[in-house]
């Protein structure tokens, strides 16, 4: 057998678990080998890192490829949405597979294989969206879960759509999901509080994007959150709460914890830098997404809460839409695709309004972009760390850098950007994957398709 390539990553900055260094990095073929003061080490490849710091590649466990929402399509398909993911530094990525009513989940899995085939650029995996919970479509959640997807989600909102499943429902869901070790991940938003302020808003004259926040307030989530505790303390099940983006239902979060009950959540890029006075502008249906953003107060919470616990990880809930798919809100702000598009800015967006800023310490931010997503969505220990024997997904990161995002500066495949003329200090110098160089500066040097299926088994001692 040949001898794995081996490169040789000298005197970074390495942030390993809970310690911060300055270490040389050997990966070994697809492998972290060593990491220590290897000056020693020979090694085919050899990358000066003196002053970049030496990062894991970032997980982002919300994405959503090929995404057939509110009458238009998402522009991140398997390649466009993975080459955006790498050079954002995101090395493994978990998207969302909407189940089609009547048909066998294990459906969810096969569509998205065939889809990342030949197109993926990074390592990929699977959540399961629930539509039609039937006797017979309960009994193959064990199933899917021994095919690598242990983690399911529903939604409490998006009637219309065909999504929506019914507390009750989910109830059996999490049951089935709890006995075949698996999680269950909500959109937590109370469908008839959403029904009622959107008849309100309408009703008194407002459609501009504005109209959106005020249609759906924190009490939707409120609502929806305290449902969600509810089934997690009746059945003994691990909930999940995606794209948590009101400080309330953190709290509540924070007690039902206090008191046993297995529930956790993850917030967005997006929430914690932008505020509702972005859907007041007159291109404002950009920032359009679901739950919608909030104020500034709330977002400082979401801050607080993110440093010190109560909110697990950060995901980009990446939904990207052209402009044209946009603009169906613009005369009717229930009209607009909800999402933004955010796989490629998380990292770097964190990194200069967490580190930079103090809301975030550096080895925080690992673990809420890779160290946490790995071990709550079952990558751990192949993702997540650049402890030896990990895969080598490594990011080289240059603290000092500046820049600004824009559609020209970044690579999503978006025709408008939302994260336009935000200044940025940090910027991604090198991505590998596996221990292949993949991002290298302006460069991709991947091959479509190279990403490999990630197959999850969740390891539920570990906590929040
Ligand atoms: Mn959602
Ligand atoms: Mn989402």
């Amino acid at each position: 057998m040949a001898k794995p390539v081996t490169t040789l990553i000298k005197g970074g900055i390495v942030v390993l678990g809970p310690a911060v260094s300055v270490q040389d990095v050997l990966i070994e073929g697809e492998r972290i080998g060593a990491v220590g003061r290897l000056s020693g080490a020979a090694a085919d490849v050899e990358i000066d890192a003196t002053d970049l710091l030496v990062l894991p590649g970032a997980i982002d466990a919300h994405v959503h490829f090929d995404d057939v929402f509110m009458g238009t399509v998402s522009v991140h398909n398997y390649y466009t949405g993975t080459l955006a993911a790498a050079f954002g530094g995101v090395t493994s990525v978990i998207d969302f597979s909407n189940q089609i009513p009547g048909e066998p989940l294990i459906k969810t899995l096969e569509v998205k294989k065939e889809a990342a085939r030949d197109q993926a650029l990074v390592d990929w995996g699977v959540h399961a969206v629930i539509t039609d919970a039937a006797a017979e479509i309960l009994e193959e959640i064990a199933l899917l879960v021994d095919a690598g997807v242990p983690t399911i989600k529903c939604y409490m909102t998006y009637k219309q759509d065909g999504l929506m499943m019914e507390a009750d429902k989910l109830r059996h869901i999490l049951r089935r999901l709890r006995e075949a070790g698996g999680m269950l991940l909500v959109h937590a938003e109370d469908d008839e509080v959403l029904q009622e302020h959107l008849s309100k808003t309408i009703e008194s004259g407002i459609f501009a994007a504005i109209g959106h926040a005020r249609s759906r307030p924190a009490e939707a989530e409120i609502r929806a959150i305290r449902s969600c505790i509810k089934i997690a303390e009746q059945t003994d099940g691990r909930v999940f709460i995606v794209h948590l983006a009101c400080a309330e239902g953190m709290d509540l979060i924070t007690a039902a914890r206090a008191k046993g009950i297995d529930i956790m959540a993850e917030t967005c890029t997006h929430y914690l830098v932008f505020t509702e006075d972005m859907l007041k502008r007159e291109d404002g249906i950009k920032w359009i997404c679901s739950p919608p953003l909030r104020d500034k107060a709330n977002q400082d919470r979401l801050w607080g809460g993110l440093q010190f616990g109560a909110i697990s990880m950060v995901s980009s809930d990446d939904a990207a839409y052209s402009w044209e798919a946009k603009l169906m809100g613009r005369e009717r702000f229930d009209r607009c695709p909800n999402g933004i598009a955010g796989i490629e800015v998380r990292l770097p967006v964190l990194y200069s309004e967490g580190v930079v800023k103090g809301r975030l310490s550096l080895t925080r931010l690992v673990e809420v972009v890779a160290a946490k997503p790995a071990n709550l969505f079952g990558l751990a220990p192949r993702k997540g760390s650049l402890a030896p024997g990990a895969d080598a997904d490594i990011v080289l990161f240059d603290p000092h850098a500046k820049w600004t995002m824009s559609r020209k500066t970044l690579h999503q495949a978006c025709d408008y950007c939302s994260y336009e003329d935000v200044e940025i200090t940090g910027k991604i110098v090198k991505v590998f994957s596996r221990g292949e160089l993949l991002i290298d500066g302006d460069r991709c040097r991947g091959q479509k398709g190279r990403g490999q299926y990630l197959h999850r088994k969740l390891d539920l001692s570990f906590g929040p």
